[in-house]
């Protein structure tokens, strides 16, 4: 069946289809085992094919992105991950209104789109300079950080459809933003987004940037495996006070760890599993259930081998 799967994606065009492939490396976390199939999209067309092939194999599928907030299990993806390539990626700007819009393909980084868009003299995006993520996982996730987020600087996102093969283009307000989540239909992969961003100096721009990245450089701690914030805060709180609250700071199972930084964070050390992950989110979930008696939700997008109709 897989060996099916493998002629029918490169017949239809698909290059780099690799089977029993490391996902470990394609998440900053750096665990978890696996994809069955791990494929490149450069354009459309390919997600079409990827989503014909998965159909008709009965393979379910996802997109990884930077894997900046994907916690993979050690069992590995039971059927197609999917990465878009450097034909998703591409900025371009409009600075002919009043408010300028710029588009740009969904494997964009965001710190590199954030930089863009100073040099193009907008504000209201340098929150994206430090979040590590792709505009496509951004979009998915609703990224956010210092009073912004994603939500409030789209005004449009292209998806592919994988049940159809067809692009569409959506309005934010159709795509259910909170935070911290969306409701894009289950089976949509984003293409693009464009932002509307008003006009600002680019020298206090990258002033701000600088800020950013200094604090995120002092509080977080980016020098060792992590997916930043662990658990989205709960209301009038921080995950990461309750944490701390809770003793939890350098709590460590097997390769796993509480940061002692920024007690939100979650590190990891060579040979840690993903089963390490979980058991410390598990404890920290029942320390600060004891302790304050709040129940925090997990940011990380958990990805089990649970199968999921494609
Ligand atoms: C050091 C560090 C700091 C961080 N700081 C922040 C922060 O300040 N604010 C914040 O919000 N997040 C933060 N994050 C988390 C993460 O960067 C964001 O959630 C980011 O938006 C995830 O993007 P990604 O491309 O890495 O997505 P992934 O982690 O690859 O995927 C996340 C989810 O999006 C889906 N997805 C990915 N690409 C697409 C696509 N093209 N179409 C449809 N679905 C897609 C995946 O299937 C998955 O469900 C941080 C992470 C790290 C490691």
């Amino acid at each position: 069946m897989i060996d099916a799967a493998v002629e029918e994606l490169r017949t239809a065009g698909l290059a780099g289809v690799r089977r029993d492939a490391a996902l470990a490396d394609l998440t900053t976390l750096r665990v978890g085992g696996p994809a069955r199939l791990l494929v490149t999209a450069e354009r459309d067309a390919d997600l079409a094919a990827i989503g014909r092939v998965a159909a008709r194999h009965g393979l379910p599928w996802v997109v990884v992105g930077r894997g900046s907030n994907l916690l993979v299990a050690d069992e590995g993806w039971p059927g197609i991950a999917i990465v878009l390539g450097r034909g998703f990626r591409g900025i371009e700007v409009d600075d002919t209104a009043a408010r300028g819009r710029v588009r740009a393909g969904a494997a964009e980084p965001l710190p590199t789109l954030a930089v863009r868009v100073a040099d193009a003299g907008f504000t209201g995006f340098a929150w994206a300079c430090a979040v590590p993520g792709t505009l496509g996982g951004a979009v998915r996730m609703n990224a956010g950080a210092h009073g912004g987020d994603m939500a409030s600087a789209l005004v449009e996102v292209d998806l592919v459809r994988l049940r159809t093969g067809v692009r569409e283009t959506w309005v934010p307000e159709a795509l259910g933003f909170a935070y911290r989540r969306s409701q894009l239909p289950e089976d949509a992969v984003v293409v693009s987004g464009t932002l509307e961003l008003d006009r600002g100096d680019p020298a206090e721009v990258r002033a701000e940037m600088d800020a950013i990245r200094t604090w995120r450089r002092t509080h977080q701690p980016l020098n060792h495996p992590n997916c930043g914030s662990v658990f989205t805060n709960p209301p009038g709180d921080h995950a990461g006070r309750l944490i701390d609250a809770a003793g939890c700071k350098g709590l460590t199972i097997g390769g796993a760890a509480v940061s002692e930084r920024h007690a939100n964070f979650i590190v990891t050390r060579p040979g840690a599993t993903a089963a390490d992950v979980v058991a410390v989110i598990e404890e920290v979930q029942r320390r600060v259930r004891d302790a304050s008696g709040v129940e925090l939700t997990a940011e990380v997008v958990r990805l089990s081998p649970a199968p999921v109709a494609p």
